[in-house]
């Protein structure tokens, strides 16, 4: 790292991570999928200069002495979706030398303790301070206590209405002293945790318009998978809305992850009502379901996804108990994983809101489970009766003719588009395989 005076101003980011802290031989590789994403989603601050030491990312603004005054607000703006990132601050470089951190902290502490006062405008209550220290400069004379109690003697006597407060402070001064520089911050933007976009596997998502399985696309993406999703529509039975829906909440998801993943739409009208006509109605969820992991199988074996991914929840709607997730788990080639199965429904609810998917998935437009859907379902099927309807059905045929009318859909313009000849290769291997009975 340069020999780093810069002072006042932003002249520096540090970022925190924790958990990729912990991973060993795989830990520069979290690293970099980690600054890949910061440079993505920073891109109203390149260029930036990235040092990576130790624990810690560094970012410097490249061929400028400071990073932009709004620097605060871009950051606040674009950390949240920075997976693998626990916080972030921005802050002031200087030499590390007590002599020139105590010039920094003097220059720059009375606008933080102004703003503080501002918030507390009376004079009587308290502020609360802490200075927390870091050194992993050995050749610095004093120890991180030894300069927090330094920095507490100089600044109390200043400012009177400073209390000390190690547990809950209001007013806190981070200082970390390094080998080429110390870094002062005050600000501390919280990022969303989990792991870096690229870090994780790749997943089929079942993506409907619904509220849950747009969160646990959100989830998947937070430990560091890339998603490819699946739609299921029953036109005409259900309107073109039912489509860009989905697309719109691609369009809000996949700026989450590195790459954008692909939206695969399904028609599944056709198997529908073979189900409604030969099968048993109080199973029709169950068996719709079956047939939706079937073909999501197919396009997993496409896209080299290890698993599917579903919004499902234990519980939460008749076909959702822990008999009928189990048999539907049976169809499917691949494992199915549920990030929400234990989740409350507000517990999802509060997250949507949080991610901005809720405005969308709140639309009332009709979706392709509610076509034909049972008044009773049945809340315990067994495999044996399944597989007896199911034997009612040609589905290798149902299957083809689904895949056979699959597209793709740009997220954007919500153009639809043939997708690769290799999806009905791979429905051909999938079929002669014998994986679909
Ligand atoms: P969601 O809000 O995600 O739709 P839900 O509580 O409404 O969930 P269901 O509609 O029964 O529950 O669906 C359970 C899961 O099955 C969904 O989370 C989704 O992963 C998948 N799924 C349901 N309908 C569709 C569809 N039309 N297209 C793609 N996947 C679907
Ligand atoms: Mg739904």
């Amino acid at each position: 790292m340069d020999v780093l005076t810069r002072t006042r101003g932003c002249g520096g980011i540090l970022c925190r991570y924790s958990e990729i802290a912990t991973k060993g031989r795989n830990r520069s590789e979290f690293e970099r999928l980690l600054v890949r994403a910061l440079k993505r989603h920073l891109a109203l601050l390149a260029p930036l200069k990235v040092v990576r030491e130790r624990g810690r990312i560094f970012l410097f603004p490249e061929g400028r002495e400071t990073f932009p005054e709004d620097v605060l607000d871009i950051l606040r703006n674009a950390v949240p979706r920075v997976f693998g990132l626990a916080s972030l601050s921005p802050g002031t470089w200087v030499a590390p030398e007590l002599e020139a951190i105590e010039q920094a902290v003097l220059e720059t502490f009375p606008a933080a303790y102004e703003s503080w006062v501002q918030r507390r405008p009376d004079p009587g209550t308290p502020i609360r301070y802490a200075m927390r220290a870091r050194r992993n400069n050995r050749a610095f004379p004093l120890k991180s206590t030894e300069l927090e109690v330094y920095f507490a003697q100089l600044l109390l006597p200043r400012y009177p209405r400073l209390k000390v407060d190690l547990g809950d402070p209001e007013l806190r001064v981070d200082v970390e002293v390094r080998e080429d520089g110390a870094f002062i911050s005050y600000e501390r933007v919280e990022g969303p945790g989990g792991l870096p976009p690229g870090s994780g596997g790749r997943l089929v998502a079942l993506l409907s318009g619904g509220i849950d399985s747009p969160v646990a696309c959100y989830q998947a993406m937070r430990r560091g998978c890339t998603l490819h999703y699946v739609t299921f529509h029953s036109a005409p039975f259900t309107p073109p809305a039912a489509i860009s829906k989905v697309a719109r909440l691609v369009h809000r998801l996949n700026p989450l992850q590195y790459r954008p993943g692909r939206l695969y739409a399904v028609n599944l009208l056709e198997a529908q009502q073979a189900v409604r006509d030969a099968c048993n109605p109080r199973l029709r969820t169950v068996l719709y379901r079956r047939l939706m992991v079937r073909i999501c199988s197919v396009v997993a074996r496409t896209e080299n996804a290890p698993a599917l991914l579903t919004g499902e929840n234990l519980g939460q709607v008749a076909s959702q108990t822990l008999e009928n997730l189990t048999v539907i788990d049976r169809a499917a080639a691949v494992p199915i994983l549920r990030p929400l199965l234990t989740f409350d429904k507000n517990e999802t609810t509060e997250i949507a809101r949080r991610i901005g998917t809720y405005e969308i998935s709140k639309e009332q437009v009709p979706d392709s489970c509610t076509v034909f859907a049972p008044e009773r379902p049945v809340t315990a099927a067994t495999l044996e009766r399944v597989v007896e309807q199911e034997a009612r059905l040609d589905v290798p045929d149902l299957l083809r003719a689904c895949i056979e009318a699959t597209v793709l859909v740009d997220p954007e313009t919500f153009e639809e588009k043939a997708p690769s000849p290799r999806l009905q290769q791979m429905l051909a291997q999938y079929l002669g395989a014998g994986a679909a009975v």
